[in-house]
């Protein structure tokens, strides 16, 4: 079984953290209760604007000199190819993230404006990871998975060891779910303390792939739906390598949220809270005002994984 241990962990986050946020946890006063005190991990203040940057950073500053001199690649039109782009940048490292024609002119321009080039192939990821993996055959580029790296698992657990740090007597962590990256870090860190803590993933309840694999005891392909966790979509590989073992093994539970679910979340962050998230950074929130987070004992923390969201599209959900 392939697993990222705590001390990879723990280092990358001496390696990161000239580079990164330690983010704040800060109480949630609208959603606590006699039972529970809420709080928010707020990963929406990284820059790049999601916790992705964490990953990223850790994987580029795990270079060797060579790689470094070749430069990363990666295939994301999302929070990844934004927080690799970044990370690259600052670090004088050469990136190339691909992406279909498919992707929209806005979203081209906003990796390139974060220092990365971007290369534009086939109509589908697919075709893009095609070319992406020439990229890495051809030119020697490195390949930065979006969840399924442990350098970028690493990054991503440094998150669990901040929580710890600030709230030493945790009793759950609820985390948003997609390819699981920042779940198998973050439950590692978190269940590296003698006491109990419980470790929830919460994902849409439409292409769940991880809890789809989980249910199945393998990777299993799904399809693709449109989403206002749109962070949330996509496969966890059928070569998974790290991700679906290391959630067997340390997380305690998968909840689902619906579509409504979500947007009542972002409403009420928005409305309650004052705090501006995307859907798939809100589905910890979708999870206990749908009542389906149950059991979080005396001190729950949601993590709040990103707000990289069309305000356009926000303002709409929030309105209506
Ligand atoms: C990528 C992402 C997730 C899911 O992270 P995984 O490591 O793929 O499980 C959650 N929220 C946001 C905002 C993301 O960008």
């Amino acid at each position: 079984m392939a697993e990222v241990s705590l001390a990879e962990i723990e280092c990358a986050q001496v390696a990161i953290a000239p580079y990164v946020r330690h983010t704040p946890l800060i109480p949630a006063p609208s959603l606590s209760g006699d039972q529970t005190g809420v709080y928010f991990k707020l990963e929406i203040l990284q820059d790049t604007l999601a916790f992705k940057l964490r990953g990223a950073t850790n994987a580029v500053l795990s270079l060797t000199p060579e790689e470094r001199s070749r430069g990363v690649v990666a295939v994301s039109t999302g929070n990844h190819g934004r927080g690799l782009a970044y990370a690259a940048g600052r670090l004088g490292v050469k990136a190339v993230i691909c992406m279909s024609e498919l992707v929209p002119d806005n979203k081209r321009q906003a990796i390139r404006d974060l220092g990365a080039e971007v290369c534009i192939h086939g109509r589908s990821q697919d075709e893009a990871q095609v070319e992406a993996d020439r990229l890495v055959a051809e030119k020697g580029l490195v390949m930065v998975d979006p969840f399924d790296d442990p350098r970028v698992i690493a990054g991503q657990g440094t998150v669990g060891l901040e929580i710890l740090a600030d709230l030493p007597d945790v009793n759950s962590v609820l985390v948003p779910l997609s390819g699981g990256g920042l779940i198998a870090g973050v439950a590692k860190a978190v269940k590296s303390t003698p006491r109990p803590v419980r470790v929830i993933g919460i994902t849409m309840d439409q292409g769940a792939a991880m809890y789809e694999s989980q249910k199945a005891g393998k990777p299993v392909p799904v399809a693709e739906h449109a989403s206002l966790a749109d962070a949330l979509g996509g496969g966890i590989g059928l070569e998974n390598r790290y991700t679906f073992d290391m959630t067997r093994d340390y997380v305690d539970d998968m909840l689902l949220v619906s579509e409504e679910e979500i947007a009542a979340a972002m409403k009420h962050l928005y409305w309650r809270e004052r705090l501006v998230v995307e859907g798939s950074g809100a589905v910890g929130v979708a999870a206990i005002l749908s009542g389906k987070a149950e059991a979080l004992g005396a001190k729950a923390v949601v993590v709040l994984s990103g707000r990289n969201v069309d305000m356009k599209r926000f303002t709409e959900v929030v309105t209506t």
